[in-house]
């Protein structure tokens, strides 16, 4: 059984087709968010968790409009050192940000039946964790976005990134164009440029980090391991994905994928019916 599709209002921009993309992974990163804006105005976001990537990013496409949307995930699980992050990008590179939340209603009914930890009983409930609290919000502020920025790296950790493009079609939304700016881009490169233009730094990299989501799923990492393997760590050699970049998807009965599927079902039952009950005043 495969992960649930999404139908998107927005759909493809018609005018723009393949060889566009094509042309546009020749761009370096300032280029291509100067054409994004250019392009898409309003409907042009960038996405960031405020990691040293997406504060290159950010700083990148503030040249480009100093009033360019920002869009970020509030899962309810973040470190306080995120919002610290946050606070420095409004007030310090006068940015505004758009915080993202999950579906409280969908939140109340994870919590219910499966607990506050539930990613640590099984990778399908981590899943499921990640869904409620990230993806499914980010598909909804995505509703009306004709293009949309990410900080990934092409070697920023596992299988799953080596193949990034700087620009490709988004079909998990609709076929917007999502763009990867950075995707060409080192680990020492984005360091450079962070020091080098004075942005703010998220203070858990000095603390070892080197990727950094919500509190009870990332540590430290040590010499020599991978930069997402402080990600979901207890996980082993399963892919340290979201679910916002890749779509994860089931494969047989046993696979966790599928299990997945299951507990989202569940899920979306168990919402509906708190739904109805608050609306009827149950
Ligand atoms: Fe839930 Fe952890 Fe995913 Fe955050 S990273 S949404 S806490 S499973």
């Amino acid at each position: 059984m495969a992960a649930t599709a999404t139908t998107w209002p927005h759909g493809l921009d018609p005018q723009l087709a393949e060889p566009d993309l094509a042309h546009l992974e020749g761009l370096p990163a300032d280029r291509l968010l100067a054409w994004a804006v250019e392009r898409f105005g309003r409907r042009f976001a960038v996405v960031t968790s405020f990691q040293a990537e997406g504060m290159v990013v950010l700083d990148l496409a503030r040249q480009a409009d100093p009033g360019v949307r920002v869009l970020t995930l509030d899962t309810g699980r973040l470190p306080e050192e995120t919002y610290q992050v946050m606070e420095a990008v409004r007030t310090g590179m006068g940015l505004q940000v758009e915080v993202v939340t999950p579906d409280p209603a969908e939140v109340a009914a994870m919590a219910a039946r499966h607990g506050p930890n539930l990613f640590h009983k099984d990778p399908a409930l981590r899943r499921l964790c990640c869904h409620v609290r990230k993806v499914a919000p980010l598909d909804r502020a995505l509703a009306g976005v004709g293009a949309w920025a990410t900080g990934l790296r092409r070697d920023g950790g596992g299988r799953s990134r080596a193949a990034t493009p700087k620009a490709e079609l988004d079909a998990a939304h609709g076929g917007m164009v999502k763009l990867n700016p950075l995707a060409d881009w080192s680990r020492e490169q984005v360091w450079a440029y962070v020091r080098t233009h004075r942005l703010p730094v998220h203070p858990l990299y000095e603390q070892g980090y080197t990727s950094i989501g919500c509190a009870p799923c990332s540590r430290p990492t040590r010499p020599g391991e991978d930069e997402r393997a402080g990600r979901w760590w207890w996980e082993g050699g399963q892919e340290r994905e979201c679910g916002l970049h890749t779509r994860l998807l089931g494969g047989g009965p046993a696979d966790p994928g599928d299990r997945f599927t299951d507990a989202l079902d569940q899920l979306r039952a168990d919402a509906d019916a708190r739904r109805w009950e608050r609306a009827n005043g149950h």
